[in-house]
């Protein structure tokens, strides 16, 4: 599947928020949102109009980001959230987080979502016990996620777990460190995900 693979810090500079897209670096006097808050490009600076479409679509983008998408990948998880029983920002949102390079990602397994797509693929993960490497693979309450015994020692795997120590683990997850594996306990929440998005302008947008 296609997917983003120019700089991301720049992605973080359009949206105007840190979207925690480079690991370690976000957390560093480097990240470039710190260091030059204002969007990327020749017109950077000028002030743009804010119009509710764009608004709306800002929040979509956003969101798009942080899970590292693309518009196509991104509008099918909407039909499949509005499809769904509920509301359909927090379906949204759920289905998003169910995503295995998310949950390995908020597992501490990855130090961002991007690198834990890369070791989903790499084949770095089992989800009970059978090898998975499909990131967008959505996760189901009582899966359980393990690093494969011969990537334990993999150094961006350990790299990422002494940086997410300080990290929260979300309520939904439960993590056996001396296993390296982790089990969802229940299905995220809107609440959960803690993200800088208003995910009830994306549906407006989509629903225009
Ligand atoms: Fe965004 Fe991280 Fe880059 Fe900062 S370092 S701009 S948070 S991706």
């Amino acid at each position: 599947m296609a997917r983003y693979t120019g700089p991301v810090c720049r992605l973080c500079r359009r949206e105007g928020t840190k979207l925690f897209l480079k690991g370690t670096r976000c957390f560093s006097d480097k990240c470039a949102i710190d260091r030059r808050a204002y969007p990327p490009g020749q017109h950077g600076q000028v002030r743009a109009r804010v119009s509710e479409y764009r608004t709306q679509l800002r929040e979509k983008q956003k969101l798009k980001r942080i899970y590292g998408l693309l518009e196509r990948q991104f509008r099918l998880y909407f039909f499949k959230a509005d499809r769904q029983k509920g509301v359909t920002g927090d379906n949204l949102l759920s289905l998003l987080e169910s995503r295995l390079d998310n949950v390995v990602y908020r597992l501490g397994f990855a130090s961002s979502r991007r690198q834990s797509r890369m070791l989903v693929r790499q084949n770095h993960f089992s989800i009970n016990g059978k090898t998975v490497n499909i990131p967008s693979y959505l996760v189901s309450v009582g899966e359980v996620i393990q690093v494969n015994e011969k990537s334990r020692t993999l150094l961006p795997v350990l790299s990422a777990l002494e940086v997410s120590g300080g990290r929260e683990l979300p309520a939904w997850l439960s993590l056996d460190m001396a296993q390296l594996k982790g089990e969802i306990t229940a299905l995220p929440t809107k609440e959960d995900t803690a993200l800088p998005v208003n995910e009830q302008l994306v549906v407006e947008l989509y629903s225009r």
